[in-house]
């Protein structure tokens, strides 16, 4: 039986180290949400990623996502898709002791169905 992990929104993930790594159509669907142009949103928000091969969020000063405000993602509707993914289809050592997600055991088409929802992918293969 699959397990879910059901995330409880405590925003661990939004705070620790690391980079959350964004596509060019996540550029543009971002961009759109903020009402800013592209170019002004890659100049305000985002920076070159670790393997200089793209583009990845700013941070605050404290590590934090430049969109993380308060306990609120406020680019929750348009979030990269590293963010939904995160902590079902992919994972790091020892992700457990920082991530508050509850696990659920669950038939193959509720875990189908969840996972549908928690990432917004369409086929899971
Ligand atoms: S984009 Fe939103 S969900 Fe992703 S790390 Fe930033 S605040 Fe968290
Ligand atoms: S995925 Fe885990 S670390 Fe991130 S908000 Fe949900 S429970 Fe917290």
């Amino acid at each position: 039986m699959p397990v879910f992990l059901e995330c409880r929104r405590c925003t661990a993930c939004c705070r620790w180290p690391g980079q959350v790594a964004i596509s060019e159509s996540e550029i543009s669907r971002i961009a759109e949400f903020l009402n800013l142009s592209e170019h002004a949103f890659i100049q305000e928000f985002t920076r070159i990623n670790a393997a200089r091969n793209g583009l990845a969020l700013t941070e605050k000063s404290d590590g934090s996502c430049m969109f993380l405000d308060g306990n609120e993602c406020h680019i929750q509707a348009v979030k990269p898709q590293q963010c939904r993914d995160f902590p079902n289809l992919w994972q790091f050592p020892g992700f457990e002791k920082l991530c508050q997600a509850i696990p659920r055991i669950l038939s193959e088409t509720e875990y189908r169905d969840k996972i549908r929802t928690a990432t917004g992918r369409k086929s899971l293969t």
